[in-house]
């Protein structure tokens, strides 16, 4: 059977063989076994139903939420000699009749939905009357509850796959999946678990960088300086930044192109054209702009601010290097715009439950923002990689600080939050370290601890900053919530008894600064 498929591989797409995972993908299809496929963007999900496609009789359904590309991909099938064909809005009334009627005919081997068809019932009556073999879920995470894109009509897809006789094989397809959000595709789509192959997460061309306690404006000026010519994105949080920072770049003679929910379509569709064929390299944009944007040699996407989690970072970050060419992803990073996201997630319409689960990623991004281990090696981890190498070129990787050895002030900090009980949050811990006179702090009587003001010496800011530190290499963990408590770990366990050193990236130790001010 493989042979047959590389033979495929070969004549249709060029291909001489095939990439990790889809071999394994394309087995468990043509054996008929449901299957999760996990790759990274970039990684080859298509070859994995196109090539079954080919081998199974009858039909392959794609179900897509990016309309956008439906068209593109099908003009590449139809060059390969792959009869395929694509249902959505963008059709006219009679040339769906004719796709319906021409795939009734068996005229195609391969046909691309939007899944908000599933909600039409003339099209299910005409898929319960012919042979469906594969049904193929492209971004498959958009399933569940869990993942940053959930779309309802996904939701059809359960239904679907039981209405049409004999049942079809699934394949489910995702770049972006936690554990629990894989788990739930599983749940949802009856797919056994050790029908999930996972080819690693890992964009090897990606450097990534975070950049903080630096004036943003100037940073970005100077890197777009520095990589004139080359094509990149600017993510922003709201459509007022987007502005101000293309009005801003424009003013300073740089020719960008702009993108959010507030500019009409045609003006849209004119910047972003630009964009696709490099008439202008820069976008600035909100996250509206991306989904199903193919443009291969993006060189570097920066955030401007932080976005709500780790998928959607990894998702628009991701947008940088489809070519496979070193690319650059960097996050200007501010712990205050945590609010803008944690604003929006207050806002929204989500029940309690979801919106603690949004609250804990947002934290896991934050957290991003301050770790000083390998940035890929996080992203990883936050995917479920565990045992995943450092990658030697990001941020932290290239960092030449000299590591300093903070673990007395963390045991300061974890014996302080062992003391109040782990019942507070972050201000209160600052709060106590630092020898506030504030009235909740007499209140709750926590001037008696003997760990009230030793870090007095200190400013807040330092305090939390550390604190943010500790949390973000796992030596505490935040409860649920939007206001959440402090708790120790195995990890700050073994600190508190001297087992583990802490060790710390900065340019000026924090003794070296008491030392200073006590100069004076
Ligand atoms: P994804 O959907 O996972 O982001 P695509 O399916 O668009 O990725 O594939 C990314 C690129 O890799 C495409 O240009 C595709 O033609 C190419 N590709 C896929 N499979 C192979 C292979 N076996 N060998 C070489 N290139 C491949």
């Amino acid at each position: 059977m493989l042979t047959k498929a590389r033979g495929l591989l070969h004549t249709h797409f060029g291909y001489d063989q095939f990439r990790k995972g889809q071999e394994d993908i394309i087995q468990k299809i043509m054996d008929g076994k449901d299957t999760l496929g996990i790759m990274p963007t970039g990684g080859g999900k298509s070859v994995c139903y196109q090539v079954p496609a080919m081998l199974l009789r009858g039909v392959t359904i794609v179900i897509s939420p990016l309309i956008s590309l439906m068209k593109d991909q099908v003009d590449a099938l139809e060059k390969t000699g792959i009869p395929s064909t694509y249902i959505n809005s963008a059709i006219t009334g009679e040339e769906m009749q004719q796709r319906l009627a021409d795939i009734y005919n068996g005229e195609y081997k391969l046909v691309y939905i939007a899944p908000e068809r599933l909600e039409t019932p003339s099209f299910l009556r005409l898929l319960e009357g012919i042979h469906v073999s594969l049904i193929a879920i492209d971004e498959a995470h958009c399933i569940s509850q869990w993942g940053h894109d959930f779309r309802p009509s996904y939701l059809n897809i359960k239904q679907l796959i039981s209405r049409i006789q004999p049942r079809p094989t699934v394949l489910a397809l995702t770049a972006t999946a936690t554990p629990h959000v894989s788990d739930d595709i599983c749940e949802l789509l009856h797919i056994e678990e050790q029908n999930t192959v996972i080819t690693g997460f890992a964009r090897e061309n990606l450097h990534f960088q975070v950049v903080k306690g630096q004036d943003r404006d100037s940073y970005m000026l100077d890197y777009l300086e520095k990589n004139k010519g080359q094509a990149g994105i600017i993510y922003a949080a709201t459509r007022k930044e987007v502005d101000r920072i293309h009005h801003f770049l424009e003013a300073r003679g740089f020719a960008a192109g702009k993108y959010h929910a507030g500019i009409s379509e045609k003006e849209r569709n004119v910047y972003q054209e630009r964009f696709l064929y490099d008439n202008t390299t820069i976008m600035v944009a909100t996250n509206a702009f991306g989904m199903g944007i193919n443009k291969s040699n993006v060189r570097f996407v920066i955030h401007y601010h932080i976005p709500r989690n780790m998928e959607a970072y990894y998702q628009e970050a991701g947008r940088a290097g489809r070519d496979g060419e070193e690319s650059a992803c960097i996050l200007l990073f501010s712990p205050q715009d945590t609010h803008i996201q944690s604003f929006l997630i207050e806002q929204s319409d989500m029940d309690e439950g979801r919106k603690e689960n949004e609250y804990a990623k947002l934290r896991q991004m934050v957290a991003y923002g301050h770790t000083e281990s390998c940035l890929q090696q996080y992203i990883l981890h936050y995917f479920g990689e565990e045992n995943a190498p450092e990658c030697g070129k990001c941020g932290s990787c290239t960092d030449e600080r000299e590591q300093v050895d903070a673990t007395v002030e963390a045991q300061m900090v974890l014996s302080c939050i062992r003391r109040m009980n782990e019942r507070f949050g972050k201000t209160m811990i600052t709060k106590v370290l630092t020898g506030s006179g504030d009235k909740k702090i007499k209140g709750f009587r926590l001037d008696q601890l003997s760990t009230y003001g030793i870090m007095k010496d200190k400013t807040q800011k330092d305090v939390n900053e550390f604190i943010d530190f500790l949390t973000a290499e796992g030596y505490l963990k935040p409860t649920d919530g939007a206001y959440p408590v402090l708790m120790l770990t195995e990890k700050s366990g073994n600190v508190l008894r001297g087992n583990e050193p802490v060790l710390r990236k900065e340019k000026v130790h924090i003794a070296q600064i008491v030392e200073d001010n006590a100069l004076f």
